[in-house]
């Protein structure tokens, strides 16, 4: 296969950095998480243009000079899917600082791109999609780093991540749910999560949680099943009695959550909302939607 390394193809294997490179050791620099569905069909890349901007907006805040421009990355992500022969992949842009120089100061570094991609199958499980996960609150906050940077995928951030899955994976749980600084729901180690009481949808606000773009996904869906959608404060045992759970990522897509912290949520499935949302989430991004 082919990896984009620096606006050419290069060879899997030879798509390596030194052991020097400063992203390795100080850990900034930002990616992106993208899926493609039914290539060879011509589907195109599931809003890869709304994960470009994300991702220009993230090295935005880091202050990461992008070396090329939003055109060049969006032609690199449909020519790495094709190049490879991929149908549904899992596209991983990322950028890093190179080798140049040690110590904390980066903005006298060379800043690289690279864009991989691969076969992907589901993230947290196929059977899980209809099943639905165990999760575990984490004793890992998203702490005030990752909140002052919810609107950043950055690489440094995932270590709080790493952490809280693998806690809540030694505990024999699927994934972690993780609280912000004041002990409120904040959201997976790599996904966003929703709840459904009384028919109404509710996810928290965006001051401690990524700005998911599968999150906006489903909320519009939500909107267009004339479903209510409340944006707030969420606690954890609003979540405890909640009728229905679920994690929304591009790697997860809509994972429904079955119990948490050992509390079964509503009937221990796939709830009705969940479903019929999920359905419509798979039909958009196969793009099989009608409109
Ligand atoms: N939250 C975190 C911490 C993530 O890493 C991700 C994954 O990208 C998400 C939420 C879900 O975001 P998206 O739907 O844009 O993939």
């Amino acid at each position: 296969g082919v990896i984009w390394y620096d606006g050419k193809m290069c060879p899997w294997r030879d798509a390596t950095t030194h052991v020097l490179t400063h992203t390795l050791h100080y850990g900034m620099g930002v990616f992106e998480g993208v899926r493609a569905y039914d290539a060879e069909q011509g589907t195109a890349i599931f809003r890869m243009r709304d994960h470009t901007d994300r991702l220009f907006r993230s090295a935005h805040i880091l202050q990461m000079p992008m070396p090329f421009d939003k055109d060049t990355i969006n032609q690199a992500q449909l020519d790495v899917v094709r190049e490879n022969g991929l149908s549904s992949a899992y596209l991983r842009p990322m950028c890093f600082y190179g080798s140049e120089g040690m110590g904390i100061r980066a903005d006298n570094l060379k800043v690289h791109v690279i864009v991989a991609a691969w076969e992907w199958g589901s993230y947290l499980g196929k059977e899980n999609l209809e099943k639905g996960i165990r999760i575990r609150t984490s004793s890992y906050t998203r702490h005030h780093v990752n909140i002052t940077m919810c609107k950043a995928k950055a690489n440094g951030n995932y270590m709080n991540s790493m952490l809280a899955l693998q806690e809540a994976l030694t505990c024999g749980y699927d994934e972690a749910m993780l609280l912000d600084a004041e002990g409120y729901v904040a959201e997976g180690s790599g996904e966003n999560i929703f709840i459904v009481r009384n028919g109404v949808l509710y996810t928290p606000d965006l001051t401690s949680a990524l700005e998911g773009i599968t999150r906006e996904t489903i909320m519009t869906l939500a909107q267009e099943q004339g479903l209510e959608i409340r944006e707030k404060r969420i606690t954890r045992d609003e979540v405890y009695v909640a009728d229905e759970a679920f994690f929304t990522g591009t790697a997860a897509e809509v994972t429904p959550i079955r119990e948490v912290d050992n509390r079964t949520i509503g009937n221990g499935g796939r709830g009705p909302i969940t479903e019929t949302l999920q359905t419509l989430y798979f039909d958009q991004v196969h793009g099989r939607r009608e409109d």
